[in-house]
């Protein structure tokens, strides 16, 4: 029987101990972190490199890609954890906070079925 994942705050006190263990906080300023998202989504981007998008998502079902992808994201969203954490917020509420922001942005009557920016709805 698979265990539940851990909660967003179970994963970042394994990364802070990840961390600690191998003493690198002090390399871990709060703009090196926002620039290792940045680096991570490039290395998420490249797998789609050259592919068009019907043949990227047929490859991403599958694997090798699918690992690709999952270890990308995976990169991706542990920068972050460590962004929040670094600058003291909680970041489940920070994007749950975002959903209810976009929302009032696009509101369905208006947004449903068109990729209109916000401020030409
Ligand atoms: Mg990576």
């Amino acid at each position: 029987m698979n265990q539940p994942p851990p909660t967003t705050s179970e994963l970042t006190q394994q990364l802070i101990e990840f961390r600690d263990a191998r003493d690198w906080r002090q390399f871990h300023a709060l703009k090196d972190l926002i620039l290792s998202v940045s680096l991570e989504a490039s290395e998420l981007v490249e797998l789609t490199q050259w592919k068009s998008a019907q043949k990227f998502e047929d490859e991403a079902l599958e694997e090798p890609m699918q690992q690709r992808l999952r270890e990308e994201c995976a990169d991706v969203y542990l920068y972050l954890l460590l962004v929040a954490e670094r600058a003291g917020f909680d970041i489940q509420q920070a994007a749950a906070d975002k959903i209810k922001a976009n929302g009032v942005k696009y509101p369905v009557e208006k947004a449903r079925g068109t990729p209109t920016k916000y401020d030409k709805l």
